[in-house]
């Protein structure tokens, strides 16, 4: 490189060399630099791409050439820069007559300021923050307009008037002493509850510099930024909410009733009263939600939270475990078996009937009690304890509640041995079926039966299907067993039709997973087909849970079976979500009102109503109704009284073996027997039966 080259290199000045149509033969780094562009970028572009008006431009130059010229440069990134030219135009060898130029940036030093000046304006005119310059009097020399916006003081209100930040844990004139004591340059920044013009309080944060400089007569100046925190504060309020509450329901949630619990505990510690934790699930919670969709789900969900708030005092609490799980803390009860009372008044109120978009539900919860100090001195326990008691409560069928006892903390052992032993109850010859039968309530006499299974295991002693069934249920072991009780259920029906009770019909259960196959119809076709029974006696009993389930394909199944003669019942109605529009929809013949509304009659105002409506509504469409559970002859009378057909119950019959079965209705045309029960009432005793 020679020392021109050199030169022309590492010159600041910016220098191009162009032809003199205004195409650029070279340009130096400092002209590059200045236009925003590679060298090669340069001189592909043509003038007009980087020098405003070139024709004009061009004119002038070539006519004046030592004049300097005013122009506006196109730079690299789109923008437009004023600049000088000088030129000096010669012969070159190559490319003819040329101009180098030398081009510099026009920026003067007062346009320069006001640029910075209007910047910061800008940018305090667009802060969140209030500012405003103070004199020593605390007097207003200006503001901006997050000031107007925070405090409701305009500019012309606010100019000259002394900036007011008093509150209560500052004094009178402390903003004044605070001012007189800064030094240039120091500063001073705290949270105070500063007023608004309306008058209403908020909380800023505050920060006041001295500036270094005084005004034109010489007072000393400060600058004042405040912000308001109640947006902050709110925020704070709300990140507090969050982590006490539910949000959906508005429920306290785990961690404030755990806190509460706590100090239940200290207080009733004191005083020798006693605190109960319930912990409530609500039955079949997942078919509402897959099948109303999860917003008649969530609203669901709300209404409940309404329902257990107006179901216990005040000073108890309701909180929202997660899902449908909910857990109420009674702060203080004078005897454990209180908590029935609120457990019962809990159940008669998700059970009033419930309209969610066009569906009317009715809903049940399983409620777990434990209780303090009895069942344990220690919250956490206190929980899982009430926990395992719904559990159980859930195993007895919907709606129920059930105290923590301390032989369920066995339990996890116990169904482990249940499932470790139930595999080979069928192939032992361990399970039975028992049959309980179906009354007419007017006249008496045996309509049908319900098979029952029965597990009379060798290590276990007699098992309640209430808990194995589950256990099948989950390992799939339904299946097998499921099909095995239908064929011994069609067999002794078709043994009963030859012994001339051939009016009778035999009701089988059917568990989720059962009914959920694929081959059902086929199934039972083949049972039917096999035990020579006629389908019309037979009936199928499920739950609504299952109906909810798959709605389309239940549909089918049911048509399928309908099509074979097979009838179907709806078990324990009235728990979980009986949904009146379903009632309508599938083809359903029996209705089994469940035992816990018989349980209600004739006591419970609210279940008289809800029972008495569940007979009259279902015998609008022509479903016919069972009732379950019955033991009383009241009972009865009350169901004659509203027309509900048929009963089945204590009253009438325990679950009999087949023999027993036999006796009995060769024996007795008529049930109930009156005294002559003894020797029926002989059904092995269930040892895990609550
Ligand atoms: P479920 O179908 O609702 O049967 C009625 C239950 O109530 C039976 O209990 C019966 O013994 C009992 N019960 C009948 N009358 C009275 C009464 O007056 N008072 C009282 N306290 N109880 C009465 P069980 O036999 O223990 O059966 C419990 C549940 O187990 C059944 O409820 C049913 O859901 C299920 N289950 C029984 N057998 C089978 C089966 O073969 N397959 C399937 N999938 N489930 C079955
Ligand atoms: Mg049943
Ligand atoms: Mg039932």
């Amino acid at each position: 490189m020679n020392d021109y080259h050199y030169l022309a290199e590492h010159s600041p000045a910016a220098l191009l060399l162009v032809q003199a149509t205004g195409t650029i033969i070279a340009a130096n780094p400092a002209a590059c630099r200045m236009l925003g562009r590679q060298r090669e970028q340069l001189q592909a572009l043509a003038v007009d791409d980087w020098l405003q008006h070139a024709s004009q431009v061009l004119s002038v130059i070539a006519a004046a050439p030592d004049k300097a010229v005013a122009v506006t440069l196109y730079t690299g990134d789109g923008a437009q820069l004023a600049a000088q030219l000088h030129v000096r135009w010669s012969e070159h060898a190559d490319h003819g007559r040329v101009a180098s130029l030398a081009l510099s940036r026009i920026a003067t030093q007062a346009r320069r300021t006001d640029d910075r000046a209007r910047a910061a304006r800008t940018a305090i005119e667009h802060m969140d923050e209030a500012a405003v310059l103070l004199d020593a009097e605390a007097r207003i020399r200006a503001l901006n307009p997050a000031y107007t916006r925070i405090t409701g003081y305009t500019e012309a209100e606010a100019l000259g008037q002394p900036l007011q930040l008093r509150d209560s844990q500052h004094e009178e004139g402390f903003l004044l002493d605070l001012l007189a004591g800064l030094e240039a340059g120091q500063g001073w920044a705290g949270e105070m509850n500063s007023r608004r013009r309306a008058g209403e309080y908020y909380p800023a944060y505050v920060k006041i510099t001295a500036l270094d400089r005084a005004d034109k007569d010489g007072d000393r100046l400060f600058v004042a930024v405040f912000r308001d925190l109640s947006a902050d504060k709110a925020y704070e309020a709300r990140i507090e909410y969050l982590a006490h509450y539910d949000t959906l329901t508005g429920l306290a949630n785990r961690t404030l009733i755990e806190k509460r619990a706590e100090l239940a505990r200290i207080a009733v510690a004191r005083d020798g009263r006693h605190l109960a934790l319930l912990f409530l699930d609500l039955d079949g919670f997942k078919a509402v939600n897959d099948s109303l969709g999860h917003a008649l789900g969530d609203e669901l969900l709300c209404h409940v939270a309404d329902r257990l708030r107006s179901a216990v005092s005040k000073t108890d609490i309701v909180a929202r475990q997660g899902g449908d799980e909910f857990v109420i803390l009674l702060d203080s009860i004078s005897k454990p078996e209180d908590a029935a009372y609120v457990a019962t008044r809990i159940q008669e109120k998700l059970r009033v009937p419930l309209t969610l978009g066009d569906q009317t539900v009715f809903t049940t919860a399983s409620i777990g009690i434990s209780c303090y100090p009895d069942d344990s001195q220690d919250l956490t326990t206190l929980l899982r304890n009430a926990d395992m008691a719904m559990y159980r409560a859930k195993r007895q069928g919907h709606g129920r509640y059930v105290f923590y006892r301390p032989e369920m903390d066995a339990n996890a052992h116990w169904m482990l041995q249940l499932r470790n032993n139930l595999h080979r109850a069928l192939e032992r010859d361990e399970l039975h079926v028992y049959y309980q039968p179906f009354v007419d309530v007017t006249t008496g006499r045996v309509t049908g039966i319900e098979a029952l299974l029965r597990w009379q295991s060798d290590e276990l002693g007699m098992v309640s299907p209430s808990d194995f069934v589950p256990i099948a249920e989950e390992t799939g072991l339904i299946l097998e067993v499921g099909e095995w009780v239908l064929r011994q259920a069609c067999q002794q029906l078709q043994r009963l039709h030859a012994q001339g009770y051939d009016h009778l019909r035999v009701a089988v259960n059917l568990s989720a997973r059962q009914f959920r196959q694929t081959d059902l119809v086929a199934q039972i076709a083949a049972v039917l087909e096999q035990t020579g029974l006629d389908g019309r006696h037979l009936e199928l009993e499920i739950t609504e849970t299952v109906l909810m389930e798959q709605a389309g394909a239940t549909l089918d199944t049911l048509h399928a079976l309908q099509a074979l003669g097979v009838a179907v019942a709806l078990d324990d109605f009235g728990t979980g979500y009986s949904s009146l529009s379903y009632l309508r929809r599938f083809p359903i013949t029996y209705l089994k009102v469940d035992k816990s509304f018989v349980d209600g009659i004739p006591g419970e105002k609210g279940d008289l109503t809800i029972t008495r409506t569940i007979v009259a509504m279902a015998r609008s469409l022509g479903i016919r109704v069972t009732a379950e559970g019955v033991e009383t002859l009241e009972q009865r009378k009350w169901l004659r009284h509203w027309h509900c057909e048929e009963a089945q119950g204590y009253l009438y019959s325990l679950p009999l073996a087949a023999d027993d079965l036999e006796w009995l209705l060769s024996n007795h045309e008529v049930l109930p027997l009156g005294n002559e029960t003894g020797t029926l009432a002989s059904e092995p005793t269930q040892l895990s039966k609550e």
